[in-house]
C-alpha cells in the first residue's frame, strides 16, 4: 500500500484559480519527494492538501489507505517562515513539537515528559544543534532555526515529514546544510518525506524522486538522472 496517494485531485480556491488540475500520483514509504516548479505552481496547495489544512476541491488523498480529514498529528510540518517562539531556546522550540502529541493544557502547563525532553535532545542531536540547545532562537541563523523547525517537526513522531520551501530564505550553503540536515533526519527516522524546492541545483543533490509541477499540474515524474536529461 501506498503511503501517499493522490487520486485526481484538483483544488480549485476560485473560478478563476485552479491550484490543483486533475492530479495524480503514489509515494511508497519512506521516499524522500522533491516538489520541484516555479513560485504559483500548487506546491503549498499540495502540501496544504496532505496535511489536512486544506481540502482538495475533487479527487482523493490518502495517508496509508486512509482518506485526510483534517489536521494529523502524524504528519510534521517545515515552513519558509520558521515559526519558532524567538525567546525560547531551541531546546524549548524542539520541545513545543510534542503539544500535539501531549495536548494543549499539559503543553502549556509546561508539563513535558522525560520522553519528550529525551526526545527533543535527540532531535537536536539529529539536526546538529546538540551544543546549542541551550541557545535562545533570536540569537541564532536562518540556518539553525530551520534546523530547530526540523527538530520539533521530529519531537512530533511524525510518519510524514512535509517541508514548503524550507531553505527559500537561505544563501546556497546554508540551504545545502538545511537540507543535509533534513535528509538524514528523514533517513534516521524512516519518514516519507516531501519537500517543495524552486532551487534545482539544491534539489538535485537530495531527493530520491522528483515531482515537477508547472500550473496544477505534474509535469515531470523522475529520478535526480532523468533531471539532468531534461536540463
Ligand atoms: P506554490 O506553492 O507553487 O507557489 P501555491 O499552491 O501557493 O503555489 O499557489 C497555486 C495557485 O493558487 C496560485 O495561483 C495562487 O495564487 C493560488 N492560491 C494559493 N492559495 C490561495 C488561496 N488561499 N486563495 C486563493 N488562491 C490561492
Ligand atoms: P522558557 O522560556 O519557558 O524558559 P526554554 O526554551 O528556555 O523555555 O526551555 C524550556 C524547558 O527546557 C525549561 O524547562 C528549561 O529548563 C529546559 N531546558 C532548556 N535548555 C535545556 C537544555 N539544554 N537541556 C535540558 N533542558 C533544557
Amino acid at each position: 500500500m501506498p503511503k501517499i496517494e493522490f487520486e485526481n485531485v484538483s483544488k480549485i480556491y476560485d473560478e478563476d484559480t485552479v491550484a490543483l488540475d486533475d492530479v495524480s500520483f503514489t509515494i511508497p514509504e519512506g521516499e524522500f519527494v522533491i516538489l520541484l516548479g516555479p513560485s504559483g505552481a500548487g506546491k503549498s496547495t499540495m502540501l496544504r492538501v496532505l496535511n489536512g489544512l486544506t481540502q482538495p476541491s475533487e479527487g482523493t488523498v490518502t495517508i496509508g489507505g486512509d482518506e485526510i480529514k483534517g489536521n494529523r498529528s502524524d504528519v510534521g510540518m517545515v515552513f519558509q517562515e520558521h515559526y519558532l517562539l524567538e525567546s525560547k531556546t531551541a531546546f524549548g522550540n524542539a520541545l513545543s513539537g510534542a503539544l500535539s502529541r501531549n495536548g494543549l493544557l499539559r503543553s502549556a502547563l509546561g508539563l513535558h515528559s522525560e520522553y519528550d525532553k529525551k526526545n527533543a535532545l535527540e532531535a537536536l542531536q539529529t539536526v546538529g544543534l546538540l551544543e546549542e540547545a541551550g541557545q535562545r532562537a533570536e540569537s541564532m541563523s536562518g540556518g539553525q532555526k530551520q534546523r530547530v523547525g526540523i527538530a520539533r517537526a521530529l519531537v512530533q513522531e511524525p510518519g510524514i515529514l512535509l517541508a514548503d520551501e524550507p531553505v527559500a530564505s537561505l544563501d546556497p550553503k546554508a540551504a545545502r546544510d538545511v537540507m543535509r540536515y533534513l535528509k538524514k533526519a528523514a533517513d534516521k527516522q524512516d519518514l516519507t518525506t516531501v519537500t517543495s524546492l524552486h532551487q534545482v541545483n539544491i534539489a538535485r543533490e537530495f531527493g530520491d524522486r522528483f515531482l515537477g509541477i508547472r500550473d496544477g499540474e505534474v509535469i515531470f515524474d523522475g529520478d535526480a538522472d532523468d533531471l539532468t536529461m531534461e536540463r
